[in-house]
């Protein structure tokens, strides 16, 4: 059993939810306004609920929960990174960020002609989502995304 956070973002919270996938943290993100319904699959997941609704938070017996106070993503994922002591880890990009799931794996052969061609001429790994079939690979996108990461991490504490 890993110790590590797992979260719930509520349905204001898309973008961070898919930052905090891309660290390899288990995030779900709850689109419905049912804050009753939320609260339960908090609970029932043992999941810290992220949410920017004063209702929410003036609960009483709330499971554990963060008041997410910045419009931005950054500072948002800075705000969670500061309170449960998040970084990216070895886990970063092991979810697909839109699903939640963890990708696998996928051999070169089978993303030909799926992926663009420089991008299948340059690189060696791949892996894909099992859910929504997007396929990933450590490509800039990901440079960019782990440096500034790395920056976070470097403020953090
Ligand atoms: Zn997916």
């Amino acid at each position: 059993m890993s110790t590590e956070p797992r979260f719930i973002a509520d349905a204001m919270l898309g973008k961070l939810a898919k930052w905090l996938r891309i660290m390899g943290y288990d995030t779900l993100y709850f689109k419905g306004g049912d804050k009753r319904a939320l609260i339960k699959k908090a609970r029932e997941e043992d999941r810290i609920i992220l949410t920017r609704d004063t209702r929410i938070i003036s609960r009483e017996n709330l499971p554990p929960n963060l008041f997410i106070q910045s419009d931005y993503p950054e500072e948002q994922l800075k705000e969670v990174s500061r309170n449960f002591n998040i970084f990216p880890t070895g886990k970063v990009l092991s979810l697909c960020s839109s699903c939640n799931v963890t990708i696998k794996p996928i051999s070169k052969e089978r993303v030909e002609g799926k992926v663009p061609d420089y991008i299948y001429t340059v690189h060696t790994k791949f892996s894909v989502c099992p859910r929504c079939r997007r396929i990933y690979w450590p490509g800039s996108h990901y440079k960019t995304m782990t440096a500034r990461l790395e920056s976070l991490a470097d403020e953090g504490a």
